[in-house]
Formats: C-alpha cells, sequence, structure tokens
C-alpha cells in the first residue's frame, strides 16, 4: 500500500477510537489523548515514514478535528459499522466510517477523506459507497425517510453534505448489480495492469508487474 493510503488508515483509525468514546459517553473534545495513542500504534504498525514532519502534521489534525468538531455526534449508531444484504443473487457489503441519527426521520453516513481535494455535492450524489451504505441504511432502518451522505475532510476540517435520492442509490445498486453479472460471467481472472496497480495491495505478488515497477509504484 502507498505511503499516502497507510497514513489515511492511521487517521482513519484514530479517528475510530475517538467516535467508539463519543458512543460510550465520552464528549469528543475528550478523546484526544486515546485518540493519539491509536494514531501513534498505527504509525508504527504500517510503518510509516516521517517526511515534511508527516507525524506532527497528523497529531495536529487529529487534535483539530476532536476540539473543533463539525460532525452532528449527537446519536452514533455505528462506527466502522458492517453492513451486509443480498440482491438479484449478488451479496453486497461494505463498512461505513460513522453512521449517525440526525432525528427520527433522518440518518447521515460518513466518509473520512484524508485529502485537501474536497468532492463536490454533485459528486457524492454519484458516489458508489455513499449510496451502496444508504441503501444498506434504508433496509435496515425501514421508517427512515433521509439518508444523507457526508465526505468529511479532516485535514480541511470541513463536510461536504447531500441528500442521496431513491434515483442516485438506484443508479449505484444498478451499476453494480450490471458489474457483479458481469464478473461472474468472467471465467478468466488474468491481471490486466491499469492505473488501478498504484493503489494495488497485492502488487509485490502480482505475476503482470515486475519487481522495478511495484517498487517505484509503492
Ligand atoms: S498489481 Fe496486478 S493484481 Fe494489482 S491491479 Fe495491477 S495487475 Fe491487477
Amino acid at each position: 500500500m502507498p505511503p499516502t493510503w497507510r497514513h489515511g488508515t492511521a487517521i482513519h483509525r484514530a479517528l475510530e477510537t475517538a467516535y467508539r468514546s463519543v458512543m460510550a459517553g465520552i464528549p469528543v473534545a475528550t478523546t484526544f489523548p486515546l485518540a493519539l495513542r491509536t494514531l501513534n500504534e498505527a504509525w508504527v504498525e504500517l510503518d510509516l515514514p516521517d517526511v515534511d514532519g508527516w507525524h506532527s502534521k497528523s497529531i495536529s489534525v487529529l487534535n483539530r478535528t476532536l476540539q473543533h468538531n463539525v460532525l452532528p455526534l449527537d446519536e452514533i449508531l455505528g462506527v466502522e459499522m458492517s453492513f451486509q444484504d443480498e440482491i438479484e443473487g449478488f451479496k453486497l457489503s461494505g463498512v461505513a466510517d460513522l453512521v449517525l441519527r440526525i432525528n427520527p426521520d433522518v440518518i447521515e453516513i460518513v466518509d473520512h477523506k484524508v485529502t485537501r481535494t474536497p468532492q463536490t455535492p454533485a459528486d457524492l450524489l454519484a458516489d458508489h459507497q455513499l449510496n451502496l451504505y444508504a441503501w444498506f441504511a434504508k433496509r435496515q432502518w425501514l421508517d427512515t425517510k433521509i439518508i444523507r451522505g457526508t465526505h468529511h475532510y479532516p485535514v480541511l476540517g470541513t463536510t461536504v453534505t447531500v441528500e442521496l435520492t431513491e434515483e442516485s442509490i438506484a443508479r449505484v445498486i444498478s451499476s453494480i448489480i450490471d458489474t457483479a453479472r458481469t464478473a461472474s460471467q468472467d471465467s478468466t481472472f488474468e491481471p490486466r495492469p491499469s492505473g488501478a496497480c498504484e493503489h494495488c495491495q497485492w502488487i509485490d505478488r502480482c505475476p503482470a508487474v515486475d519487481a522495478k515497477l511495484a517498487t517505484s509504484l509503492r
């Protein structure tokens, strides 16, 4: 996994610790020491380099995110919440970073994005991950009328939120089913190098990518 991805994973783990603590009744602004311990453990476990003061910047991001919370955390339904369901014979699953109850009619699905480049509301409306989780949420909490999708940008201290619609959810589910159907009819599983190799966790073992390229992409 490239360092930027591992860095995102470390921040995610630290936020997971913080929001689980909030779920257990601890005020978000006081969760920093717990989250910092998780960040440091993840930093070592993921073998992250400390280029350009990355570690201290990450600590600042974490501290600011928890001290100046921008998320509606009054009722947390789940942290790293696993969903599973089935449609047309295909099993779908996913893990949402954070699921929040805003009021009896509204649920918000939050995805943390460790980047300086926020997406637009239109991007979020087409986002596969958010719409898939909204589909799960609609099936799990049948009385919920509105599902919102949010990208939470800890580095920027901001969020982008949209209301996911019946149409946006149906479009994404239909696309996922089409992809699953195509994949299920594909009986050859040869690796096909592409731009995706840069983010592939199997690159070190992939027969289609030579060691030199793997090292340059890592
Ligand atoms: S490294 Fe191999 S398995 Fe991974 S995306 Fe590239 S071709 Fe596919």
